[in-house]
């Protein structure tokens, strides 16, 4: 081992991106080691299973133990800043990057990339289906369980011809300037701040998809002045519901400079929101297919057949007139803002909302305010929350747990009302995840809303 170890890549974690790094190593036929902090029998058994062997493995590793230097390390996001580990493998090793970078750089094809603080996941799996429909072997990867090296694999497998990849700013931070064929940023709001340090920190990570002078670039037109300096000669589409925009909603059409593409009550999607993540979608797939392509019948149906997936707005109950809806991928308050334009009438909405803070300004609702009934607040940055609603006036309960927020909040609803759980948070205080919270939020509606018997049968389904 020592002998290769200057010229083998060291891929540390070996957790679900590590472990699609790893099997990109090993089709790359290139020298790797695996290391990890755990040690048990599951790495074993994947080291086992690998089509390639790893040239060596460091399961179970400690600080103190030794390790040759390596040509370059594929650090998971696991190591998190200041994990002595983590600082040990940086001071050793020239080149520290991340999965996505990796893979971007061995898959030998294009690739879309999206990036904004709300929107990716949605964007990115209809940009894909988008592509799809225009006849290319197109896949949204990234984070929605398909890892860019699983991609990249079936790039060189000749299986893919276009991944098209959700990015965040934690990735765009720490990689050089990457090279897609085309890239998006759909909207910046305050989120993650804390890891970031200001808004315009986040905001520079975000524009750094955007830094190939050849890449196309598709901007929300309200982005574009505050953030992004223009005319750079650069390919650019922008894109917005409101705004003038070469992509924009007008007259109940999604339209391209003035031409009609698909009516918006044809879309299944639902929300102002949406229609931006649409146009977006339709701008990535003009800057690389050509403009003609987004007024093929096949892409338009395609369009008008995407629904975003579960926890996004997602209507799961109606009972006794009241509708209940899970939104809890709402991590922000500009998602929470969404949520609210899309479903909110006059003070008709009981929303819960709290969790994990991230440095976040909770100022950013106030032009939802006006929707809310009646708001019930959890999660360890309820007092900042609580704090901010006084201000303005808002009715509030406080409650201590999950279960108990979500009896509140259907205990206020009545005939007419939306219960929401739009929670303008990270779940990670109270939760597995956000999956987890919206799971316990329809299972506590259920529980509490409907009559034994009827909640019995709609779990059942
Ligand atoms: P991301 O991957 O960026 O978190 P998702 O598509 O998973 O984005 O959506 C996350 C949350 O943001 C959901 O609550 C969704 O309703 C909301 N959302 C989706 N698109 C937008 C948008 N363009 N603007 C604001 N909120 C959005």
């Amino acid at each position: 081992m020592t002998d290769t170890a200057g010229t083998t890549t060291l891929i540390a974690g070996c957790g679900v991106s590590g472990r699609a790094a790893a099997r990109l190593a090993a089709r790359l036929g290139i020298p790797f080691a695996l290391l990890d902090e755990q040690d048990n029998d599951s790495l074993h058994a994947f080291a086992d299973s690998l089509p390639k062997p790893p040239d060596a493995v460091y399961f179970g590793f400690r600080v103190q133990d030794e390790l040759p230097a390596f040509e370059r390390v594929v650090l998971s996001p696991g190591f998190r800043a200041g994990n002595p580990v983590r600082a040990k493998l940086a001071a050793s090793s020239a080149c520290l990057m991340g999965e996505l970078e990796f893979a971007l750089g061995s898959c030998g094809k294009p690739f879309v990339g999206i990036t904004g603080t709300n929107g990716k996941t949605t964007t990115t799996e209809l940009t894909a289906e988008l592509f799809r429909a225009a006849g290319i072997r197109a896949c949204a990867c990234g984070n929605n369980g398909y890892a860019m090296s699983d991609a990249a694999i079936d790039c060189l497998d000749g299986k893919l011809d276009l991944p098209v990849v959700e990015i965040s700013s934690f990735q765009l931070e720490l990689m050089p300037v990457p090279h897609p064929v085309a890239a998006a940023v759909l909207n910046i709001a305050s989120d993650h701040i804390d890891r970031h340090g200001s808004m315009e920190a986040y905001a520079a990570a975000k524009f750094k998809l955007l830094g190939d002078p050849s890449a196309a670039c598709v901007l929300n037109a309200l982005i574009r002045e505050r953030f992004h300096p223009a005319g750079s000669g650069q390919k650019l589409y922008t894109f917005s519901a409101g705004l003038p925009a070469d992509f924009t909603a007008r007259n109940g059409e999604l339209t391209f400079r003035g031409r009609a593409i698909v009516p918006v009550d044809s879309l299944a999607l639902k929300g102002v929101h949406n229609l931006e993540n649409a146009l977006a979608s339709l701008a990535l797939l003009a800057s690389v297919q050509g403009e003609d392509a987004v007024f093929s019948p096949a892409v338009t149906g395609a369009l008008a057949k995407f629904e975003s997936g579960p926890h996004r707005l997602e209507r799961f109950l109606t009972a006794n007139g009241v509708q209940y809806i899970n939104d809890s991928k709402a991590t922000n308050p500009h998602a929470v803002n969404a949520a609210l334009a899309a479903v909110g009438g006059d003070r008709n909405v009981v929303i819960l909302l709290g969790g994990l803070d991230k440095a976040m300004d909770f100022e950013e609702l106030a032009p939802s305010l006006r929707h809310l009934k009646h708001a019930v607040v959890f999660g360890s940055c309820g007092q900042k929350i609580a704090g901010y609603l006084e201000k303005n006036a808002v009715p509030f309960s406080m409650c201590g747990t999950f279960p108990e927020a979500v009896g509140k909040a259907v205990s206020c609803a009545v005939p007419g009302d939306v219960v929401l759980l739009s929670p303008a948070t990270a779940s990670m205080d109270m939760f597995r995840d956000y999956r987890d919270r919206g799971d316990q939020f329809k299972d506590l509606c259920r529980k509490f809303a409907l009559p034994e018997d009827a909640s019995m049968e709609q779990t059942a389904k």
